[in-house]
């Protein structure tokens, strides 16, 4: 990893609110320390996102905002503290620096936050994004702001794909894991009216937790039935801003997975892309060409990070090359400095070189990163 030194933790009072910080009194943030460092020069020249262990980088995810109405009890405490608003990328901003990563070989875009709907432009930087490039735009929400006419307004604007987090299908519970007023029957709603507006495809997302939620696995799973969608399992990670997780917390995807299988036999699909995060499975007893399947996306007991394609920019525009960094590097300055393309495209491929082979969650020395989920983008 690139040096980094720590830096006592400002209080509250010297931040002017910046992201989090009250939950990490106490310990320790980690800052750049120095200018980052060039890539090598043939594959500065490449013009492609290419990391020192051979990854190639696809998928950008572009936080737009660090803000949510949920306080979902796996990544946000209820009083964590948003960076202030003169800290975010612009519209312009993403949708410049989505055009860079665009020449250097990247496919797919996927908004996330916090929560993205809360954005008072997501339509003009999907319709931006359309407009510049010839990215795939993906959007991942947790559906409380989704309405006909927001979905209509985005998938005119050019938005493909939808991601739907649906965490418990049991009211109560529901509101007690998001900490919202929000409801399993709404977000259902929304995932039939998404479908409805002709998004495609249209997935769920589930983190199970145990003690929480983890028998809910085959009910969640039937929602993949019910809706012909893929339904899909991210094992709970160790980025929840009480930090709070522990091994006895995460549910591996193989437990999960045997518990669907007890009611649904599954079938391994064999057209995963090798870097999706997903394995995904159809049901045995429905046709082949079903588009109802279960997906697992399992990070902590079987990392995928030698296939990893992506990189992420925080709503503050900071780049972390992993999930997991706890360096980052600050695309913001240079981007309001007056760089230009070619030197933010350099600087893409600098810090793209600068990622780690992988998360280490499980290793020994593992170190959780400062920022939770919610402010790095998922
Ligand atoms: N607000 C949107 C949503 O609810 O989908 C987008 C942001 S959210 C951070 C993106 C995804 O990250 C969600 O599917 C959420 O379940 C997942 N997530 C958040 N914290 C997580 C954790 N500690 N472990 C695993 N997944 C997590």
């Amino acid at each position: 990893m690139q040096d980094s030194r720590t830096v006592p933790v400002p209080r509250p009072a010297e931040t002017g609110g910046g992201i989090a910080l009250p939950q990490f009194a106490g310990q320790t943030l980690r800052s750049q320390d120095r200018a980052l460092a060039a890539a090598p020069a043939h594959v500065r020249v490449g013009r492609r996102m290419i990391d020192s262990h051979g990854r190639t980088i696809r998928d950008l995810r572009i936080s737009i905002t660090d803000r949510c109405n949920f306080r979902c009890v796996y990544c946000m405490e209820p009083d964590v503290r948003f960076a202030p608003p003169e800290t975010l990328l612009t519209v312009d901003e993403i949708v410049r620096v989505a055009s860079i990563a665009e020449s250097l070989g990247v496919r797919k875009v996927r908004l996330t936050g916090g929560e993205p709907t809360l954005h008072p432009r997501l339509t003009d930087i999907i319709a931006g994004l359309d407009v510049a490039t010839d990215v795939e735009v993906a959007l991942i929400t947790n559906a409380s702001l989704l309405s006909r006419d927001a979905l209509g307004a985005w998938k005119s604007a050019g938005l493909a794909r939808l991601t739907i987090s649906i965490d418990s299908l049991r009211p109560e519970r529901f509101a007690r894991l998001t900490r919202s007023s929000s409801s399993p029957v709404q977000v259902l709603k929304r995932v039939e009216m998404s479908l409805d507006e002709g998004l495609s495809p249209v997935k769920l997302n589930a983190v199970l937790i145990r003690g929480f939620n983890d028998d809910e696995a085959v009910e969640l799973a039937a929602l993949a039935r019910t809706f012909g969608v893929e339904m899909r399992f991210i094992e709970y990670m160790p980025l929840d801003s009480a930090h709070a997780w522990d091994s006895s917390k995460w549910v591996s995807a193989a437990e999960t997975r045997a518990a669907i299988e007890r009611v649904f036999p599954l079938t391994a699909c064999d057209d995963d892309e090798p870097s999706s995060t997903a394995r995904t499975f159809r049901f045995a007893d429905l046709p082949n060409d079903s588009s109802a399947r279960v997906g697992f996306i399992a990070p902590v007991s079987t990392p995928f990070c030698g296939a990893c394609s992506r990189l992420r920019i925080t709503a503050d525009g900071k780049v972390r090359p992993c999930l997991f960094s706890t360096t980052e590097w600050d695309l913001r300055s240079p981007l309001r400095a007056g760089a230009t393309d070619q030197e933010l495209a350099n600087f893409l491929i600098d810090a793209t070189w600068t990622k780690q082979p992988g998360h280490g969650i499980t290793s020994h020395g593992f170190v959780q990163p400062e920022r939770p989920m919610s402010a790095i983008g998922g």
